[in-house]
C-alpha cells in the first residue's frame, strides 16, 4: 500500500515513500525494533550459555540512562560485555545533509554521540554498539 501524503500527528509531513515513521518521535515501530534487536542479542548470548540482563538496574550512562543489556559473567579479560542499539534513520531531517554526501555518515554521528555518552562506563566494561 503506497501511503497518501498527509500530515502526521507529531505536526511533520509524510510523503508516499512513507519514510517519516522511521524516525518520527511519536512512532511506535521505533521502540518495538529497538526491543527487538535487544531481545535478539539477549537471546543469542543465553543461546551460547552466557547469561545477560537488559537495561541493567545500577548502571548509568552520562545522561542517567541505562545501557541496553549486560552480559553477567565476563565477556574478554574479566570484563563484562555492555552493549547499546541505536536506530538511525538515514532520511531524517538532522542526517540528510551529511548522508547525501558521506556513506554513513548517520550511523558515524550516531556511534560518536554513543560513545560520549558511555566515556563514564567505557574502562570498566567492553563497550558494543551497535547500529
Ligand atoms: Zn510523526
Amino acid at each position: 500500500m503506497i501511503p497518501k501524503p498527509h500530515r502526521c500527528h507529531c505536526g511533520d509531513s509524510v510523503d508516499t515513500y512513507g519514510h517519516h515513521g522511521l524516525s518520527c518521535s511519536t512512532s511506535a515501530g521505533r521502540f518495538s525494533r529497538h526491543s527487538t534487536i535487544n531481545d535478539i542479542i539477549r537471546r543469542s548470548l543465553a543461546t551460547a550459555h552466557v547469561p545477560a540482563v537488559l537495561e541493567p538496574n545500577g548502571l548509568a550512562r552520562s545522561d542517567g540512562k541505562r545501557p541496553d543489556g549486560v552480559t553477567l559473567i565476563p565477556w574478554r579479560l574479566g570484563t563484562s560485555l555492555l552493549w547499546d542499539v541505536t536506530c538511525v534513520d538515514t532520511l531524517a531531517a538532522s542526517h540528510i545533509q551529511a548522508t547525501t554526501s558521506m556513506v554513513g555518515a548517520a550511523a558515524t554521528s550516531a556511534e560518536q554521540a554513543k560513545r560520549r555518552k558511555y566515556e563514564n562506563l567505557d574502562s570498566s566494561f567492553i563497550f558494543c554498539l551497535l547500529e
